[in-house]
């Protein structure tokens, strides 16, 4: 019943994770896996293998760490767990359906975007917690179980004698009030930042509506009615943005 009033005396406590759509699509690929209708491709259980990877990793064993890097510890963990669902989303060589895995995942963990260290160039992208708030790390952690059992079942090799079999993935249509941004990387340290314009009226604040199939993300102009296919956008670009439904 206090509730409301305790969170009023805790400015910096951390919003809660997303993980609605985490929820959703790692439910209905454990069942898909389960019962044997998700054989996934080569592609898909090499990327799972490598979020595995990341998620299985122990945290460092340091003699007398101190409470501050103990913390970092953790907190990089689920950075790399991120990095690694990211880097995979946005590779482009899985299939639809491991793309909504993956997409899911990094939703839940996007305030370890620039926790413990935010990418450095001014430029660079900023998704997740605003500066000086701190990270959920005991809930992050909380879904190391549940994501390390998914990615074992994405992970696993397909039974002898049966090929791959990949289920749709369902079409998200999802609002965004805001900005694209589209991002690029020319050197080390450097990165580079451009705001996507609507292919209709050029406008850049939206609001718009995203439909995805997970071969290509769309961006309709709430404003004028376009449809803007040709953004340039990588997954995470649009998917670390939008509201979690
Ligand atoms: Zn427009």
């Amino acid at each position: 019943m206090d509730n409301g009033c305790e969170d009023q005396g805790a400015p910096f406590r951390a919003p809660p994770l997303a993980t609605v759509a985490l929820e959703r699509e790692g439910t209905r690929a454990r069942r898909l896996l389960a019962a044997g209708e998700w054989r996934p491709e080569p592609a898909d259980a090499r990327a799972a293998g490598a979020v595995l990877h990341r998620l299985t990793a122990p945290l460092p064993t340091r003699r007398g760490a101190s409470a501050r890097t103990v913390a970092t510890d953790r907190d990089r963990r689920l950075h790399r767990i991120l990095r690694s669902a990211v880097h995979h989303l946005d590779a482009g060589a899985v299939t639809p359906a491991a793309a909504a895995v993956l997409a899911a995942t990094a939703r839940a963990l996007v305030p370890w975007h620039s926790v413990p260290n935010p990418p450095p160039a001014a430029a660079a992208p900023r998704f997740g917690l605003a500066p000086g708030v701190a990270a959920p790390t005991a809930a992050g952690e909380a879904l190391l179980p549940v994501l390390t059992a998914l990615f074992t079942d994405l992970a696993a090799p397909v039974p002898a004698g049966s090929g791959p079999l990949t289920p749709p993935a369902a079409t998200r249509e999802v609002p965004h009030a805001g900005r694209f941004r589209r991002y690029g990387k020319p050197g080390y340290g450097v990165w580079t930042a451009e705001t996507v314009r609507c292919a209709g009226c050029g406008g850049k604040d939206g609001p718009w509506t995203v439909s995805c199939d997970w071969r290509r993300t769309t961006l309709h102009c709430d404003a004028c009615g376009a449809a803007t296919t040709d953004h340039g956008l990588a997954p995470s670009e649009v998917w670390l943005l939008l509201p979690d439904v």
